[in-house]
């Protein structure tokens, strides 16, 4: 049975300030069939396609990422927010609407051989996923295909991600 992932999702209105519309999907992964579901419709959209590593951004692309890697039998990178991983990192700063911010992954976890998928709980904007992608690509790993529960299409970072080679699926939009 399918089962309609979207209802799962709550919004909470002018979270983290006043105009946003924040998707929460804490409602998703609380609800156990949601939550499996979620999983294992991304995982089933990218076996048979020699993806060796699922990488997952913190902290809600670490929820859906883990349980993907698992399903595909393929090992989970964490890309961390700057300062908190122990090894030696490589670093990628991006754009907020205010400042800039950086994510990290461990600098000797990829290599040329390697064929990434990237999860996330959500894209917006894309700034987010383009970096991510980026600091990826500096391994020499392919990373040709992003996974996210929730797509928001007005605000076009799905297609700037399909615009950078990579094929973007999403399980809601
Ligand atoms: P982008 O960089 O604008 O695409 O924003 C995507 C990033 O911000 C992802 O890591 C999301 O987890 C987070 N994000 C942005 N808006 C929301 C939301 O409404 N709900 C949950 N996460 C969000």
């Amino acid at each position: 049975m399918t089962l309609d992932l979207k209802s799962l999702v709550r919004t909470i209105p002018d979270y983290p300030k006043k105009g946003i519309l924040f998707r929460d999907i804490t409602t998703l992964i609380e609800h156990p069939e949601g939550f499996k579901e979620s999983v294992e419709r991304i995982a089933s959209a990218h076996r048979g396609l020699n993806i060796t590593h699922v990488a997952g951004i913190e902290a809600r692309g670490f929820i859906f990422g883990a349980g993907v890697a698992i399903a595909l039998g393929v090992g989970f990178v964490p890309i961390r927010k700057k300062g908190k991983l122990p090894g030696e990192t490589i670093g990628q700063n991006y754009a907020l609407e205010y400042g800039v911010d950086t994510i990290e992954i461990h600098a000797d976890v990829l290599n040329a051989d390697d064929n990434v998928l990237l999860v996330d709980d959500l894209i917006a904007t894309g700034g987010t996923a383009i970096a991510a992608v980026s600091l990826l690509r500096r391994t020499g790993a392919t990373i040709s295909r992003a996974a996210f529960v929730i797509d928001l299409p007005d605000l076009g970072g799905a297609s700037k991600l399909r615009d950078e080679g990579v094929e973007v699926d999403e399980l809601i939009s």
